[in-house]
């Protein structure tokens, strides 16, 4: 590794070409199946008054406890009021959502968001401080057939990137809010006196979340609960025809599940049904992606009781995945053509020559330089080039160009005004980078 004085802060990667390419085909993997089902995109600013996470996502949790990102605008005019760097795009969106009156857009209202999160956890494999969710969130209407279509969606994005094999999709249907206040209290009291035989952490969890000891991964706290009362018991009969109305159409969709009485998730504004992606092999550590219904997040934002349902994918483990399950991402970053040229008049000349092998989508290297035509030949084959044009002093004379195909080491003389056209014959059309404009305007 190269000596270097800065380094990325922990926790955070560059994303170098090679990964890029995995990036932009899950975005673009994500895009054709929410434009497919009615989702528009929307984006939000990075940060947001801590108080949108803090009330949102819970005060009690991982999320807003321990890994919250703070930023101080002790710059601006406001003050020290103090930001957040956003955890997760679900709470954004609805604060959105009320702000710009949403409301009054047929319902419901089909959002998604493709962008950077942050949580200041101790970094480790599949977990960093910045990373990348793709996000979809339907508000304003409660109905079982939404949450099996977005789980559908969700599962056709991982069958799109070829992952979907690799992963199982575990759900559950945490009831009401009642029913996990009765729940808490039933589970306080079963661990009256046995605090003493809970790891620190669950111990803490029992007074500030206790309902989080369920997805507990320690071992004590798993054994002591094979006697505890389970939420199942607690969940009301309307919540259990709803979870069972969503399997059905689960089923229906062809979509398989498998029922997880013990799946919570760490944030609190879940109720009703919550699903994981899991890898199918090692299970609940490092998701892949995750949701689940909230009726109530937007009325504690201070909106209009609003039913809502999202779901949050994993870019980087989504990579790890594709990575492993041997899946290449397609990529445009070949270069096609090397143009190399000797002298003034000729370097000048194939400045307009690689402009117009551009605009006809021809990936174009070249003017680079003084160097001799032999070793820019040497950095056409170390760039990948198929073909290299050359344009030394006896060409501009002559008013032509040598045309060197790469890989058999053959070249020809041709008219200069005769290049592009030969060269986009030769790459064959639909080899060509061209793009409508609106395709211009979505590839970000
Ligand atoms: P969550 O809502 O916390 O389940 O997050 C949704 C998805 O985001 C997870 O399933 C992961 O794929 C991804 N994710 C969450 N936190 C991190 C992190 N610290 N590093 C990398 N990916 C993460």
């Amino acid at each position: 590794m190269a000596e270097a004085k800065y380094r990325t802060p922990k926790g955070t990667n560059d994303v170098l070409p090679e990964d890029h390419q995995y990036y932009t085909y899950i975005k673009k993997a994500v895009r054709h199946r929410c434009r497919q089902a009615g989702f528009k995109r929307i984006e939000t600013p990075t940060f947001e008054k801590r108080e949108i996470f803090e009330r949102g996502i819970g005060e009690h949790t991982d999320i807003v406890e321990k890994e919250l990102f703070l930023v101080s605008s002790h710059h601006s005019e406001e003050g020290s009021e103090e930001y957040a760097l956003r955890p997760e795009l679900t709470a954004s969106i609805c604060r959105s959502y009320i702000e710009q009156g949403m409301k009054q857009l047929p319902q419901p209202v089909e959002l998604y968001s493709i962008g950077s999160c942050f949580r200041h956890d101790r970094p480790q494999k599949g977990r960093y401080r910045e990373f990348h969710q793709f996000d979809l969130e339907v508000i304003g209407l409660t109905d079982a057939s939404l949450d099996a279509q977005i789980i559908h969606v969700a599962n056709k994005i991982f069958a799109d990137l070829r992952i979907r094999d690799r992963l199982t999709m575990q759900i559950n249907n945490v009831g009401t809010a009642d029913n996990r206040k009765e729940y808490i209290a039933a589970l306080k009291d079963f661990f009256i006196g046995k605090e003493r035989n809970l790891p620190e952490l669950d111990r803490k969890r029992l007074d500030t979340n206790p309902i989080r000891l369920l997805d507990s991964k320690e071992e004590d706290t798993q054994i002591l609960l094979k006697n505890a009362p389970t939420l199942d018991q607690f969940i009301d009969e309307d919540s259990k025809a709803y979870h069972k109305t969503v399997l059905e159409y689960l089923d229906e969709l062809g979509a398989e599940y498998v029922e997880n009485p013990s799946l919570v998730r760490g944030l609190d504004y879940y109720n009703q049904t919550v699903f994981e992606y899991w890898d199918i092999d090692t299970g609940g550590k490092n998701a892949v992606g995750g949701g689940g219904r909230y009726d109530s997040l937007i009325e504690l934002l201070g909106g209009q009781p609003t039913p809502g349902l999202g779901f949050a994918g994993g870019m980087e483990r989504t990579i790890w995945h594709m990575k492993q399950a041997g899946v290449q991402a397609p990529h445009k970053d070949q270069i096609d053509i090397f143009v190399a040229q000797l002298g003034p008049k000729a370097k000048k000349k194939c400045l307009s020559l690689i402009s117009e092998l551009r605009d006809q989508g021809v990936h174009t290297l070249g003017a680079l330089g003084e160097a001799s035509l032999k070793s820019q030949m040497r950095l056409a084959d170390k760039f990948g080039a198929k073909y290299t044009l050359l344009l030394g002093q006896m060409e501009v004379k002559t008013g032509t160009i040598i045309l060197r195909d790469m890989a058999l080491g053959k070249q020809e003389e041709i008219k200069f005004e005769d290049a592009v056209k030969k060269v986009v014959k030769l790459l064959g059309p639909e080899n060509l980078d061209t793009y409508t404009l609106n395709d211009h305007f979505e590839e970000k």
